[in-house]
């Protein structure tokens, strides 16, 4: 067979030689020990938290080494491409305070650029066409229904279903068949003609699974399809080797496709990047442990964390304490230290599936977010509120005094210890709620009307707002004991049954009252930030 003619038949033109690309993509300048990572996704528009993991990895990976991380779109697939996307995928990681040194929409260095694979269509042609003037690579007719009733078969045979060994019908093809075929203008895919043995087995060393066993890859895939667009095996061999990775972290879905690829680098004669498989990320769902889903899970999205107003760093440390089995006993050590001081390790992620569980992620949240000032609490949810916020919501903001105050209380910033009552934005922005807008409804009472009426009345006559936290207690305690309650909790515990309830019943019918709920920080605090007119305007409406 004439391979160099069949070559110029299929991919027809001259095309650059790979020393052009070698040349035009050199090795990267980079100190010894540099990691050269990517996050490589499809513009479908859906960013999860799976790439929100690969990309924490990513980004660590480069970062602690001096190394670079790009992002590269994997755009072959345009059924599956969304209109902004790669907007959408730098924003939310941005969020996370993932940045890209390089990549599309980025800029960066524009040595390895274009970024996006669809711009990228002459280099896998080229080498496509190398391939088959080696006989490595061959055109297959083969129509959807002949794939088809492949499957079919090889699947009742009990046999691994694919286009490998002798069910590789085209490879047989002889030169006439071929140009009859072409001739007839039948659409055609290109496929790499695999020379492995499925009976060979070899030793593979990932980064983060350690040594796996890899069986030699035999399956003919599909290196162009028939609009001459690449497939994914293709692209990224290319695409990592002139764009100069060192390390490819990607889920370890794609970890059986790997035969495919060191084959696929081995005929184009490129070196191997290194790999590390990560584990997917599970959930807990009653007994069983499965992936998260998009259907079942909100959580799974990015865009979930930003609507709820997670804190950023909250998300990270989560992140982190996922990747890396010694972050939680490092962060232990060193809590207030900068995230990106951690030595990160590939060695150290996980090999199994990562539990992902949204109680850890709200403790972590409620933690991170006590360690902020009140000022810091504030910019946060004046951030969130602008984006997310509702228009009564954005009116928080307008008295910053008032807000301070409330999140000075809410916090217990200059207190003995930190309140831990907040979690994220918007459940933030909820609990201040009543500090801001009288309570819609009020939590159940545990005293009778007329008791709530008599103790409420005979708080307004005795309430003055020049008046102590001291003798604005002691106020409480009189109404108490004016109502048959212990104004003594002592009293109260040595005789209940003396007594109605006691002085913290008199305060709770108080506290919902002025705020609506049964819980709050110190209730004489709210008062004083309320004011004296809204205080009395609350608890007469109560009456
Ligand atoms: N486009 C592939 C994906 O989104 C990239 C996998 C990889 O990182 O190599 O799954």
């Amino acid at each position: 067979m004439n391979y160099k003619l069949l070559a110029e038949r299929l991919l027809p033109g001259e095309y650059p030689d790979p020393a052009f690309y070698e040349e035009k993509y050199p090795a990267r300048d980079l100190p010894k020990g540099a990691e050269v990572t990517r996050l490589a996704p499809s513009p479908t528009g859906f960013i999860h938290l799976g790439n929100l993991f690969s990309a924490t990895a990513d980004e660590r990976l480069a970062h602690c080494s001096g190394g670079v991380l790009y992002l590269r779109i994997e755009d072959t697939d345009l059924k599956r491409k969304v209109d902004g996307a790669v907007e959408a995928v730098i924003k939310a990681l941005k969020y996370f305070d993932i940045k890209f040194d390089e990549g599309a929409q980025i800029g960066g260095d524009e040595t390895y650029a274009p970024w996006y694979q669809r711009q990228r269509a002459e280099m896998y042609r080229a080498f496509a066409k190398k391939l088959i003037e080696e006989g490595r690579a061959y055109p297959c007719f083969c129509t959807e229904e002949d794939l088809a009733a492949l499957r079919e078969e090889q699947t009742k045979n009990k046999e691994i279903t694919g286009y490998y060994g002798k069910y590789a019908k085209c490879r047989d093809l002889t030169e006439e068949e071929i140009y009859k075929n072409l001739d007839a203008g039948k659409p055609f895919v290109i496929r790499l003609k695999s020379l492995g043995n499925p009976e060979n087995k070899f030793k593979f060393h990932d980064e983060i699974k350690g040594d796996v066993t890899v069986t030699e890859n035999d399956q003919d895939v599909v290196i162009l399809k028939s609009d001459g667009i690449p497939t994914y095996h293709f692209a990224h061999a290319i695409d990592d080797h002139f764009m100069r990775t060192t390390l490819v972290i990607r889920g370890e879905e794609w970890l059986a496709s790997l035969p495919i690829h060191i084959e696929l680098f081995h005929v184009l004669g490129f070196p191997l990047p290194r790999y590390g498989h990560h584990c997917s990320l599970m959930k807990q769902d009653g007994e069983t442990r499965r992936k998260l889903s998009k259907r079942k899970d909100p959580e799974l999205a990015l865009e979930f964390y930003r609507k709820e107003g997670y804190f950023p760093r909250a998300v990270k440390v989560y992140m982190l304490t996922l990747l890396n089995s010694n972050f939680e006993e490092w962060y232990l050590k060193n809590p207030d230290a900068d995230l990106n001081e951690f030595p990160f390790k590939a060695a150290k992620m996980s090999r199994s599936g990562a539990l992902f569980d949204l109680d850890k992620l709200n403790d972590i949240s409620k933690n991170e977010l006590s360690k902020l000032s009140e000022g810091e609490m504030a910019a946060f949810l004046e951030k969130w509120g602008a984006e997310f916020g509702t228009e009564s919501q954005k009116a928080y903001f307008a008295d910053e005094e008032k807000l301070l105050r409330v999140l000075t209380l809410c916090m217990g910033v200059g207190g003995k210890k930190r309140r831990k009552d907040f979690t994220t934005a918007s459940q933030a922005m909820q609990f201040i709620k009543f500090f801001f807008e009288r309570p819609a409804e009020h939590e159940a009472y545990r005293v009778t009307d007329g008791d709530r009426r008599a103790i409420l009345a005979g708080f307004l006559r005795r309430y003055d707002e020049m008046d102590d936290a001291q003798v604005w207690f002691s106020k409480v305690k009189e109404i108490a004991a004016e109502n048959g309650f212990a104004a003594e909790m002592k009293d109260y515990k040595a005789n209940p049954e003396a007594y109605k309830g006691s002085v913290s019943d008199v305060a709770e019918v108080l506290r919902i009252a002025t705020t609506g709920r049964a819980n709050t920080p110190d209730l004489y605090t709210i008062m004083q930030i309320l004011g004296d007119a809204e205080t009395r305007a609350r608890i007469q409406a109560e009456i």
